[in-house]
């Protein structure tokens, strides 16, 4: 089995077909007109070694076999061949079109200096590759077989092939034979370019224009998430190109903010307004709906939160898990339930009992779940500082020491993480959310570098990510102070960064957390100058930012409007929670 080759992509394979189809659905005889191109590019690739190479047979023919009995249409042609690494990495866009008209593909290949090679696909878009034993050697060339879907053996037609070749392969300078199945013996000359050899310098462009249309391409490959499209970047270098290519980019950014998003079904918005009156915190929470958000209609806390807080009530992450909502006020922290009115107090920090001339100051992280052990779970760091002296605030002064630890709902405990380095803290309370299993932040390591980063609830690690380089480096010199906000945007990781002096806005999407190079620059917008800060998204494009003068107002980036949400927070905070109503109790997993 040392031979055998499984491509892993089969999920995106099978978005790529899936787009296909719906791209070409009225198109699908394009399939013919790729596979002939590739068949002739291969056989321009032998023609010119044969130059040079005098032991090069120059047979070059590109044949077509309809086989109506077994419902099949092979193209052969004596090119170059394929290696068992081109046949495993290289077939793209236009040999997949195959899948139009086929429902199987096999692929003989023998490039002329390495063994023979099968590509066969498989059910489920993945394919295989072996070493084809039963090959004679020595051959050189390709032979595609395209088992037809029932719906399409149209194409095992002789007047619908010629008629084919006539309207896509006028250019090809090779000659294609079209095997007569009538006559058993017969193989037509059926290309008329090669009848009358008049090259003008007309064909070369008919032949690069002959490809599958940017177009289409742009549009099938723009549709798929971005994941997907950064992994196939990897396996086609020409298609990571496509990121350098403007009109591509602007279907990209179409497609990310008008894609629907199945996780904001039956969601509504709730907006934490946490105004400072006379050095007090007033939180109030609000859920928000209309097209334009422009209903507001204030909620209740849950009645075991005392009001007289001075220090506020905040919402940890930037949405409810499982209808759960994480509170913190001050270093308490609660599990709530509004929909039910479920409330839980957390236990309090096992260092309470510190010694007197210790300071603890308490930073909540992050609230996730986590689904192998279904338990929800809390992060946090907690510092120690000395309290020598009461004039100085505790974060002025740099802490003693550090650790993070975990509570974990099922347990109903804290437990000290086991972290080898210092993890960057975060100071803001709207840098912080759940995605997939992680709780992310952007936090400050050692001299002041910002980072991602990423808490894996199920394991335990932490993995970090140094912020990109969207920014143009012309302006980035000292002067100028990058300030970022990370948030979700259409439940993708995206992170705003702008420098403190200028309001055109740069927002980049990581696609892969731990690797910096995934960070793809997908907004830039600006100037605006009252925007001071993102609180957070719901879908369709529309990002919640609080102006300089503590108004809230949203941001549409698909028509780059602003619509005020006519409310101030006068110098205190504000948070934007996405939330779903479920009648899963606390209780069930910590009774
Ligand atoms: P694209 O649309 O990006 O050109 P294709 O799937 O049509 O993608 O082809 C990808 C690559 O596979 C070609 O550039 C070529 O290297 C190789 N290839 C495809 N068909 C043949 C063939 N008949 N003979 C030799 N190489 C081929």
């Amino acid at each position: 089995m040392a031979n055998d080759k499984v491509l892993v992509l089969e999920g995106e394979m099978s978005l790529v077909l899936r787009q296909m189809n719906k791209t070409f659905y009225s198109n699908k005889e394009i399939f013919l007109q790729e596979l002939i191109n590739n068949a002739s590019n291969a056989l321009d690739k032998i023609q010119f070694e044969s130059h040079t190479n005098k032991n090069i047979l120059d047979d070059r023919v590109i044949r077509l076999i309809p086989h109506k009995a077994n419902k099949t249409l092979s193209i052969i042609d004596t090119g170059i061949g394929m290696t068992k690494t081109d046949l495993a990495y290289n077939l793209g866009v236009g040999f997949y079109s195959t899948y139009l008209i086929a429902d199987k593909v096999i692929v003989t290949s023998k490039h002329k200096d390495h063994d023979q090679y099968i590509w066969e696909s498989q059910p489920g878009a993945s394919f295989i590759v072996n070493n084809d034993i039963n090959a004679q050697q020595p051959s050189r060339g390709t032979n595609i077989t395209l088992f037809l879907k029932d719906n399409q053996l149209e194409y095992l037609e002789e007047v619908t092939i010629k008629n084919l070749v006539i309207k896509y392969c006028q250019h090809i300078s090779h000659r294609i034979y079209l095997w007569n199945e009538n006559t058993k013996d017969d193989w037509q000359l059926i290309n008329i370019w090669f009848h009358n050899r008049e090259r003008d310098s007309k064909h070369v462009a008919q032949k690069l224009m002959n490809h599958i249309p940017d177009d289409f391409v742009f549009s099938i490959l723009s549709n798929l998430p971005l994941k997907s499209l950064k992994r196939f970047g990897c396996v086609r270098r020409s298609w990571a190109l496509l990121f350098e290519n403007s009109h591509f980019m602007n279907l990209l950014r179409n497609n990310f903010i008008c894609n629907h998003q199945s996780y904001y079904d039956d969601t509504y918005l709730l907006l934490n307004l946490s105004p400072l009156y006379q050095n007090h915190y007033n939180s109030s929470l609000f859920s928000i709906s209309g097209e334009r958000f422009q209903n507001m209609e204030k909620l209740y806390w849950p009645s075991q939160i005392q009001e007289d807080y001075l220090e506020g009530i905040g919402i940890l992450g930037s949405s409810s898990i499982n209808g759960i909502l994480c509170l913190y006020v001050k270093d308490l922290v609660y599990l709530w339930n509004p929909t039910i009115n479920e409330f839980k107090v957390i236990p309090p920090s096992p260092f309470k009992n510190a010694p007197y001339y210790i300071y603890i100051g308490i930073k909540y992280h992050g609230f996730g779940y986590d689904c192998v052990r279904d338990d929800y779970k809390v992060v946090r760091e907690v510092s120690f500082f000395v309290n020598s002296d009461d004039d100085v605030e505790p974060h002025d002064v740099f802490p003693l020491s550090c650790i993070w630890e975990m509570y974990s709902l099922r347990s109903n405990s804290w437990t000290i993480l086991q972290l080898c380095d210092c993890v960057p803290t975060s100071f803001d309370d709207n840098n912080k959310f759940y995605l997939e299993g992680m709780c992310h932040w952007l936090g400050y390591a050692e001299s002041c570098i910002q980072h991602v980063v990423s808490f894996d609830l199920i394991n335990k690690v932490w993995i970090t990510t140094l912020p990109p380089l969207d920014i143009p480096m012309e302006i980035y010199d000292n002067k100028h102070f990058v300030r970022r906000q990370l948030f979700l945007l259409n439940q993708s990781i995206a992170l705003m960064s702008n420098y403190a002096e200028t309001t055109t806005f740069y927002i980049s999407i990581l696609v892969e957390v731990g690797k910096k190079e995934t960070w793809t620059l997908l907004f830039v917008f600006g100037p605006i100058p009252y925007i001071a800060f993102p609180i957070g998204t719901r879908d369709m494009g529309n990002i919640l930012f609080q102006t300089h003068d503590g108004d809230l107002a949203w941001f549409n980036l698909n028509t780059h409007t602003v619509q005020k949400l006519g409310v101030n927070i006068h110098g205190g905070y504000s948070q934007l929670v996405v939330h779903k109503e479920s009648l899963l109790t606390i209780a069930r997993i910590n009774s």
